[in-house]
């Protein structure tokens, strides 16, 4: 099968069919970089990654793009509060960002270009368009991309284009638009506001044409997916579809995907309101961040997600059952011929896993799927029907599916210093030399360098202090 993606634009699920074969080319709308990205922002970010783990263990090569936006009206605001530059104030939110996509084990976009290294580019775009007779200037500088120049405006949102923007608020500084519809591309020069001299004039980029300028650079004019949250398709994508198309003559985007809310106490998420959650602050409460990562992208991207402690808690224990299993295969001693059933249920596992995410990335029968095989793998391991071999390829199994989530305790059986692993060595010397006094203060030492040990009938395991209940075997 193939993966098929639900369009946007088209209102359809369509097959992917990526215009070089193999060889995927994503642009994700990113952060701007104003203060702390919250948990809504991190469902679409999240779900864009679960999106290019897929096809990457699917086989595709993926070139996934995410940008920075570090020059707006809200930076442009907060900086001047804090009294310091704008740049000052964006490398310090966008460490912050960094450092919860780490958290929440986003995969690093291969590119992560920020709006501000790429003003020759966006200016290129608008000169094309000035040429082209799309846009127009303003007296104060200003240029509007004009809306009835075309067409094709509003297919994405599905809008009448002669009712854009009709009483929408207007700002003092529109008012030297042909049209009320018409949105800016470059903002002329204001006092107290950063300026960039260019060909076009001084002044600085809109919104909206940042993302058309990178995503080109990066991927070329036309590509294979962009995604965003739902709160982008108007008049953000709209735009990008707009200014990106008169300029280029070519299709733009050919997959839009776009993620729904994440909604708390029954509202949606959003700076405006104040009903927001921060990674951060999240996690400083003690919540694991495999959980919180678990709780963001186990509902499908569209639908709408409701976010709350039942949510977390069932994200933790969902985490916290994976983790028992890994720990108990990786552990798991038998000898003995093995499971002759074995190998069919992982086949299976595994083609219910992948047919439920080839169903434009449909999760919740992916999980159902994964948490079937913990069920039966528990079963097998309580009733010793396993061998130490069947145990190790299950393990493997359910790491690689991990691939895709991203939710498990890490790679396969942890590496220890070898300072411990003399510890844990010396201690399993002493056990069977049956010297329970050294064995004690053996494990009391482990336990002060952040190891737990406990001995079974299949010997002496061990696990990091915080890591859950993910067992290793040694001696
Ligand atoms: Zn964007």
């Amino acid at each position: 099968m193939t993966v098929r993606l639900f369009d946007t634009l088209s209102g359809e699920v369509r097959p992917l069919e990526p215009l070089e074969p193999g060889h995927v080319r994503a642009y994700s709308c990113g952060p701007t970089v104003y203060g702390p990205a919250h948990i809504g922002n991190f469902r679409s970010f999240l779900f864009a990654d679960l999106l290019v783990r897929y096809l990457r263990y699917r086989g595709y090569r993926v070139t996934w793009v995410m940008n920075i936006t570090d020059v707006d009206d809200k930076i442009i605001r907060g900086a001047a509060a804090a009294g310091i530059t704008i740049a000052e104030l964006a490398a310090r939110y966008t460490e912050q960002f960094l450092a919860d996509a780490r958290a929440l084990r986003m995969t690093m976009p291969d590119v992560l270009p920020r709006a501000t290294a790429h003003i020759d580019e966006i200016v290129a775009l608008i000169q094309t368009l000035l040429e082209r007779g799309h846009a127009y200037r303003t007296e104060d500088g200003s240029i509007f991309f004009r809306i009835a120049s075309w067409p094709a405006y509003g297919r994405l949102s599905r809008l009448d284009p002669t009712q854009l923007r009709v009483g929408e608020r207007v700002e003092a500084d529109d008012y030297g638009k042909d049209d009320v519809r018409d949105f800016a591309l470059w903002k002329g020069p204001k006092p107290g506001e950063p300026v960039w001299e260019t060909a076009i004039g001084p002044g600085r980029p809109g919104w909206h044409i940042e993302c058309s300028a990178m995503s080109m650079r990066h991927l070329g004019p036309s590509f294979d997916i962009h995604t965003g949250g739902v709160d982008l398709i108007f008049p953000h994508h709209e735009d990008e579809i707009a200014q990106s198309e008169a300029a280029t003559g070519q299709t733009f985007v050919r997959t839009w995907l776009h993620c729904a809310h994440l909604q708390m106490g029954g509202e949606k998420m959003a700076k405006r309101t104040g009903n927001i959650a921060r990674v951060a602050e999240i996690l400083e409460r003690g919540v694991s961040p495999r959980a919180l990562r678990y709780a963001l992208i186990s509902a499908h991207y569209r639908t709408s997600l409701a976010f709350s402690e039942d949510s977390l808690a069932a994200a933790a224990s969902a985490v916290q059952r994976l983790d028992a299993l890994l720990g108990a295969l990786d552990s798991y001693r038998q000898e003995g011929p093995g499971d002759p059933s074995l190998e069919a249920l992982l086949t299976g596992t595994r083609a219910a896993f992948e047919e439920a995410l080839d169903d434009d990335l449909n999760i919740s029968p992916a999980l159902a799927a994964l948490f079937e095989l913990v069920r039966e793998l528990n079963r097998r391991i309580d009733a010793r029907s396993l061998s130490t071999a069947d145990a190790a390829h299950a393990a493997r199994v359910i790491r690689d599916l991990d691939r895709v989530l991203g939710v498990t305790a890490g790679e396969a059986p942890g590496q220890l210093p070898d300072d411990l692993v003399a510890l844990l060595e010396a201690r399993a010397a002493a056990r069977a030399a049956r010297d329970w006094a050294e064995s004690d203060r053996l494990r009391a030492v482990l336990a002060s360098r952040g190891i737990v040990v406990e001995d079974t009938r299949d010997g002496q395991r061990w696990r990091r202090v915080g890591e859950g209940e993910r067992w290793m075997n040694h001696g």
